[in-house]
């Protein structure tokens, strides 16, 4: 039985478009906030709309144009590659304090909204090196979200510990494949759906495909 309003941390992407599946399923009341920093891609912005737009669901768009005044990296500036990090670097695509702030500001939020579940797509299975996608992290977070508001917040990760492959068959088994194939923005050059192919967010996403298909191959329809 579906209970209780949850908040989804919501970037039009493939893992938070699943993860919004994953959170209707669950809850009575979901919402959305997406954060608008200002990113390379203001079509990700557009994207998530439409897919809110879509599915019903009450989608909140918050200004954080001061993280982009503060980081400079491949996300915020148009003249900076979008590049892996060499060995012990962070990728050029990490944004300092992001999920903190992110998730910070889902809680404020959630508690005006008399919501406790906050759900976010962070995954550590792939971990590309982005230290705010650890659990330990989110697990910490929670605890002091709790204690900063006074408030039974509880972060929900559905992904962190699927690899690209098994969060494609969380897709599947939510009945939101095609939905999250078709409609998701995840490439790093503003492709919807299967996107550029070149890009490092296209190798992870396509790659996991391929992976997933492999995986129903080998393991037949189940
Ligand atoms: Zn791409």
């Amino acid at each position: 039985m579906k209970k209780g309003k949850a908040v989804v941390v919501f970037s039009g992407g493939q893992d938070s478009t699943t993860c919004l599946f994953w959170a209707m399923e669950r809850f009575e009341e979901v919402e959305a906030v997406t954060f608008n920093y200002n990113q390379r891609h203001q079509l990700e912005i557009d994207c998530a709309k439409d897919i809110c737009k879509e599915l019903g669901i009450n989608h909140h768009i918050l200004d954080m144009g001061l993280l982009n005044q503060l980081t400079s990296n491949a996300l915020t500036r148009d003249t900076i590659d979008v590049k892996d990090g060499e060995e012990g670097e962070l990728p050029s695509t990490f944004v300092d304090g992001r999920n903190l702030i992110f998730l910070t500001f889902a809680a404020i939020y959630a508690k005006q909204k008399g919501a406790k579940h906050i759900i976010t797509g962070v995954c550590e299975t792939d971990f590309s090196g982005y230290p705010d996608c650890r659990d330990m992290f989110i697990k910490s977070l929670d605890v002091t979200l709790n204690l900063a508001m006074d408030y039974p917040f509880v972060i929900h990760t559905p992904l962190m510990w699927l690899n690209k492959a098994e969060t494609w068959k969380l897709a599947e088994d939510l009945n939101a494949l095609e939905f999250v194939k078709n409609k998701t923005l995840t490439c790093y050059n503003g492709v919807i759906a299967d996107g550029c192919g070149e890009c490092p967010a296209c190798h992870l996403r396509n790659k996991g495909y391929e992976d997933y298909l492999n995986m129903l191959e080998e393991g037949g329809s189940n």
